[in-house]
């Protein structure tokens, strides 16, 4: 029981710390910034972080939320995103233990909440975090089954399924209805939920959407709303609560 309870706060730990690295990522990947060359500094004033001002979660609240240095103030999703990681490295753990599907869970969780950060903040969802990720969950995958032609279906009928969803919704509502990055992360969804959750979540993450939707329209001045972040919290609820279509599918198809 105390050991138990010691895996998870390492857990939380190790993905608060993750979490401030994906933030990283999801700043500078979008910017063209280099991932290891600048040291972390403020974006308006240029000043250099210290080691407390890079403390997971904590530097954001003890700073009030702004630059020590200009007050410029910080995006309150930074810490979301540390605070997030930390706590789907803790699930991530406590429903698969130290299992192969362990990896697979961290690899998810973490390409979901970079996907969340760039998708929100720049309304991109960027190619060499897909590719990235997807090399990992393919290696974790033929790790685990060695499959190939199920790791292949599940990652071609996902990506084929929003396409079509996508040339559909172009063609009805005459402008983009989706991007090409919601497509891409189909791949990844498909790998980590198998091809028939997959299109089970895309259908549950236009339900979350249109309500959400409608209230961000009303609230903020804006009319482009990206649909990442809903695809990926989504997936993430069916992939954590094990909801697996794969049967309901396999049911219809032998009727
Ligand atoms: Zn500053």
């Amino acid at each position: 029981m105390t050991i138990e309870i010691l895996y998870m706060i390492l857990f939380f730990l190790f993905g608060t710390i993750m979490g401030s690295f994906y933030n990283v990522v999801g700043y500078r990947l979008p910017n063209n910034i280099s991932l290891i060359k600048p040291d972390s500094h403020c974006p308006k004033c240029k000043k250099r972080l210290g080691f407390f001002e890079l403390i997971p979660i904590l530097s954001y609240i003890l700073q009030l939320g702004k630059c020590r240095e200009c007050k410029q103030k910080i995006s309150l999703i930074y810490p979301l995103i540390e605070l997030s990681s930390g706590i789907l490295f803790v699930i991530s753990y406590l429903v698969f233990g130290f299992t192969g599907e362990l990896f697979i869970a961290l690899v998810f969780a973490s390409t979901s909440l970079i996907v969340i950060l760039t998708d929100i903040k720049y309304m991109i969802i960027s190619d060499e975090v897909i590719l990235f990720s997807a090399i990992m969950l393919i290696v974790g995958k033929l790790m685990l089954s060695g499959d190939v032609a199920v790791i292949l279906v599940d990652i071609i009928i996902p990506f084929v399924f929003l396409l079509i969803v996508k040339i559909l919704g172009d063609f009805f509502f005459k402008k983009e209805s989706l991007g090409g990055g919601d497509i891409k992360l189909m791949i990844i969804i498909g790998l980590a939920l198998g091809w028939q959750t997959s299109i089970i979540a895309v259908a549950f993450a236009s339900f979350i959407a249109l309500p959400v939707s409608i209230i961000i329209l009303a609230v903020k001045k804006t009319n482009v709303i990206p649909f990442g972040p809903f695809l990926s919290i989504a997936a993430l609820i069916l992939y954590y609560f094990s909801i697996d279509f794969a049967i309901v599918f396999d049911l219809l198809y032998n009727m």
